[in-house]
């Protein structure tokens, strides 16, 4: 039997008070966005998102919502007039096409003039189904039937599809990340589209090096995570310049932090441009030589905007099982030469002051608005289409 609605409930956005009408309509132009390939009408009602594509085809709409931040769960439901007549009906015609022995009705009543409240709604369904079907009602049963009982309709299904949580893209605002070809800043943007935000990506280079390897393995990456945000800006930054501008001019075991820095800088101008309110890092304290606290103070002091780091108290294993789950983490370990790799000590300084940093960035010539001017930008975009 095909389902005729789509009911989307939306977790943490229901508790925004004031602001919740806005949210509601991020969330919803989302949605609209993702599934109008299938003709879908998106719109609030009864404090749930209801969705009605014209084309049916649950198992990539399925797909496509898992991965939607803003929302908690959703189901593919048959819609029933409200009279526990025409409820039952639409339950045998939805039970009548699944296997089980045992079952148990879940309902939930948010039309509280409903005659019936959601404890005896379980009690009369639940006897008619046994009934008429020919089923055991059980604590621990083989199937869950859900009803919910809204102002105008109740809505029927077996099967609750968790998605993401947290806050619709946009919601937050906008950011900017700075993207290696690792494991652990893809899943820092991942984590801030989660908390609402919207993520520009920057990726700094080596033309000399790893241009072609790098660039198709960020394009890999970054798509894997449109698919949370639908559309996304990378810009591709030459860094080869600075480089041996730094290669001349500073002792190994402090470029990787002169590095840092310049990075954080070019960044702050494109978050000039695009207007965003903080970048992000996928620092990990601790992990590698420039992230002792003193190290990670001393790189992000240059930065105007406020620096986010999602993954600073996440262990190694912890940001891998996330970027397993996103699917980044199969692209971020395909091989290629970080441009950073350039020339590094292998015995990094573990705690640079200020100073001693400034005083060597005194002798470089460097400007982080000339080096944005020769970025390229690649945009990308993800909607699922219908199968033919
Ligand atoms: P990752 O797995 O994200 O590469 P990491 O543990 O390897 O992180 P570093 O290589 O020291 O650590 O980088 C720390 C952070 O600096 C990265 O998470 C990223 O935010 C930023 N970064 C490093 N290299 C680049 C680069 N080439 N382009 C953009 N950002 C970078
Ligand atoms: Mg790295």
């Amino acid at each position: 039997m095909d389902f005729d609605a789509i009911v989307i409930h939306y977790g943490e956005i229901g508790l925004k008070g004031k602001n919740r009408v806005g949210f509601e309509k991020i969330l919803i132009r989302n949605i609209k966005n993702l599934l109008d390939n299938f003709g879908t009408s998106v719109y609030r009602r009864y404090g749930r998102i209801i969705c009605r594509p014209t084309l049916k085809q649950e198992t990539i709409i399925k797909e496509a919502l898992k991965v939607v931040p803003g929302i908690q769960y959703f189901a593919f439901a048959i819609s029933s007039d409200l009279s526990l007549d025409r409820i039952q009906e639409s339950a045998i015609k939805l039970l009548s096409e699944k296997e089980f022995t045992t079952f148990k009705v879940e309902a939930r009543r948010s039309n509280k003039n409903f005659p019936l409240n959601s404890f005896e709604i379980n009690n009369r369904l639940g006897a008619s189904i046994a009934r008429i079907l020919n089923k055991r009602v059980s604590m621990k049963p083989d199937i869950k039937l859900y009803v919910e009982v809204c102002e105008k309709e109740a809505f029927l299904y077996t099967e609750k599809c968790e998605s993401l949580g947290g806050l619709p893209v946009g919601s937050s605002g906008k950011v900017v990340s700075l993207i290696s070809g690792g494991i652990d800043s893809p899943v820092a943007s991942f984590l801030m589209m989660k908390r609402g935000c919207n993520v520009v990506f920057v990726h700094f280079y080596n033309r000399i090096i790893n241009s072609d390897t790098a660039v198709s393995k960020l394009e890999k990456i970054v798509n894997v995570l449109t698919r949370f945000q639908l559309e996304s800006k990378l810009y591709l930054i030459p860094f080869e310049k600075l480089q041996l501008e730094v290669v001349k001019n500073v002792p190994s075991k402090y470029r990787m932090i002169i590095y840092r820095r310049a990075m954080d800088r070019v960044a702050n101008a494109v978050a000039r441009r695009e207007n965003a309110k903080a970048l992000v890092t996928g620092d990990n304290l601790g992990q590698v030589a420039s992230q002792t606290l003193e190290n990670l103070s001393v790189i992000h002091k240059v930065s105007e905007v406020q620096v986010f780091m999602p993954l600073i108290g996440l262990d190694k294993l912890e940001i891998i099982s996330i970027a397993k789950k996103i699917g980044s983490y199969e692209y971020s370990i395909l091989p290629y030469q970080d441009c950073c790799s350039f020339m590094l000590s292998p015995h990094p300084a573990l705690r640079v002051t200020l100073e001693e940093v400034e005083k060597l960035e005194a002798g470089i010539k460097f400007d982080s608005e000339e080096c944005l001017e020769k970025s390229r930008i690649v945009e990308f975009k993800y909607k699922p289409c219908p199968s033919t």
